[in-house]
């Protein structure tokens, strides 16, 4: 261990660590924009300079590695007058968009500018102009101007993703930002080059205009985009124009979690919450002999004692249950609790099923896009209790073997194609619980509405076997509710059908 003083104050810190982590660890800020964690320390935007006894100018502490007996000033006038010099340096150019700048109240050049700039600018001459509005991929969106060229976004493309689609171009005063050759930012980790943009260079085209930062409320939860898991913060308000008032989803950013996914996230998780507010179920419903709203008590008397009945004629091999693998672990304890402990059935099918099986890549992204089998296998299923192949389900439905499906969150429709109607038809009992209107929905005798991920509190158990708990950001879509009260429901029915 290096024993330094930092502004004055003892610090201890393991050897050759670099000095902007240390001042970090110890509670001291260093402003910086090119430095990152994850993509190392060019250390041209000078902003980290500090003052180091006996070194004969100041040195800029994310390329400076701590060493014993140092003794390090963050706060020196001769730091202070460099830091706010170097500001001003990147400012010279910068167009004064704040008004309009999504990044405006998340931006590193505003903050430096009230902490440590505040200068009078000396600026008398034009800026300089480059494309303000240059749509680089699908979901970015480059202002030249506004870039200090701290280079971050450069080194993510090259060094994360290896797709190499941003570079610097030009000199001097003409040196800016944008596409090499031939490129388009389309890869699929494409959006957090806007992440770690420091200022409004990259926005995003999805959120642009839509919010300003201040309406939002961020919560910590779960990406349930694949079986990877990624910690992930999800940004709500009330402002977006077809909320309606309501709060919803605007955006989702990574979490930092360096067992997971580190800093960053994949652009099919980061849109993933715009289905949540894509034909949502908000009404329970009883769709046949013919369509009635329900009270959630009926609706979990009339189930549990329409599932009773064909028990009791058919025997538990009568009721197959087909499952999501987005389930989360407390939803997973109740379903076994229901399903197997109580009714006693013996046929399941668990995703993934054949149009659940996605891209993968050697990054984040996993093939199995649901969140948490593991939840499910670490109760039994899929191992002790196995998942009947999907054709052998469908043959045992024609064969009149099934009688009766519940189905939790699943569209058939994507497994057995235009053969789905019929073979749920011909069957006694079809319930359909979820978060989505599907057509599998459509045609089940009772429609129950379930809460979504970012509407409930839970947890997943990634590929991996590491679970991650998440809150309820979001409140439920009408009468929507958790899984795992829903199976609960229908135990309290059939307990009461039982006393009767
Ligand atoms: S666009 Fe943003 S991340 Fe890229 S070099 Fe410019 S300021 Fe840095
Ligand atoms: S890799 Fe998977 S868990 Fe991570 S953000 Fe993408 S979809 Fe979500």
């Amino acid at each position: 261990m290096a024993k330094i003083t930092l502004n004055g104050r003892p610090v201890e810190a393991a050897d050759g660590t670099l000095l902007i982590d240390v001042a970090k660890q110890a509670g001291v800020a260093i402003p910086h924009y090119c430095y990152h964690p994850a993509l190392g320390n060019p250390g041209n935007c000078r902003m980290c300079l500090v003052e180091i006894k006996g070194a004969p100018k100041l040195m800029p502490s994310c390329r400076v590695r701590v060493a014993d007996g140092m003794v390090v000033s963050t706060e020196s006038p001769a730091v202070a007058a460099a830091q706010s010099g170097e500001l001003e340096l990147h400012l010279v150019n910068h167009p004064l968009d704040c008004p309009v700048c999504d990044q405006s109240g998340e931006c590193g050049l505003q903050d430096y500018y009230m902490s440590i700039g505040r200068y009078k600018s000396s600026m008398v001459e034009d800026k300089r102009h480059f494309e303000k509005r240059k749509p680089v991929g699908p979901r970015v969106m480059l202002d030249q101007e506004r870039c200090i060229a701290c280079t971050r976004c450069v080194r993510f493309l090259a060094e994360v993703s290896k797709t190499h689609e941003l570079g610097m171009f030009g000199r001097g005063h003409q040196e800016r930002i944008d596409l090499a050759p031939g490129k388009t930012l389309d890869n699929p980790y494409s959006g957090n080059v806007v992440d770690i943009c420091p200022v409004g260079a990259l926005t995003d085209r999805d959120f642009r205009y839509q919010v300003r930062v201040w309406y939002l409320d961020r919560s910590d939860t779960v990406c349930p985009g694949c079986s990877r898991g990624c910690a992930i913060s999800l940004h709500t308000s009330t402002q977006r124009p077809w909320h309606n008032g309501a709060r919803r989803a605007a955006r989702i950013k990574p979490r930092f979690n360096p067992e997971v996914n580190g800093y960053w996230i994949c652009d099919e998780g980061r849109y993933s919450y715009k289905a949540l507010d894509r034909d949502r179920l908000g009404k329970v419903l009883k769709l046949k002999p013919s369509r009635a709203e329900l009270s959630w008590d009926a609706a979990f008397s009339e189930v549990s004692s329409r599932v009773k009945g064909l028990l009791e004629d058919h025997g538990p091999q009568s009721l197959a249950v087909v499952a999501s693998g987005a389930l989360s672990n407390e939803d997973w304890r109740s379903f076994k609790k229901l399903f197997v402990d109580s009714w006693k059935l013996v046929n399941f099918a668990f995703d993934p099923a054949p149009d659940q099986a996605g891209e993968e890549d050697a990054l984040l992204r996993r093939r199995d896009k649901v969140p948490n089998l593991k939840g499910g296998a670490a109760l039994g299923f899929g191992d002790q209790i196995k998942s009947l192949p999907w054709e052998s389900l469908a043959h045992s439905i024609e064969a009149g073997r099934i009688k009766g499906l519940y189905v939790v969150d699943r569209d058939l429709f994507g497994v057995w194609g235009a053969k789905t109607p019929g073979l749920l038809e011909g069957l006694e009992l079809v319930v359909f619980q979820g978060p989505w209107k599907g057509s599998t929905g459509d045609l089940a005798h009772y429609r129950l509405p379930a809460t979504a991920w970012a509407e409930e509190d839970g947890g997943f158990t990634n590929f991996e076997g590491r679970s991650q708990g998440y809150r309820a950001a979001l409140p439920p879509v009408g009468d929507a509710q958790p899984d795992w009260r829903i199976f609960e429901g229908l135990l309290a029915g059939l307990r009461a059908g039982r006393a009767e």
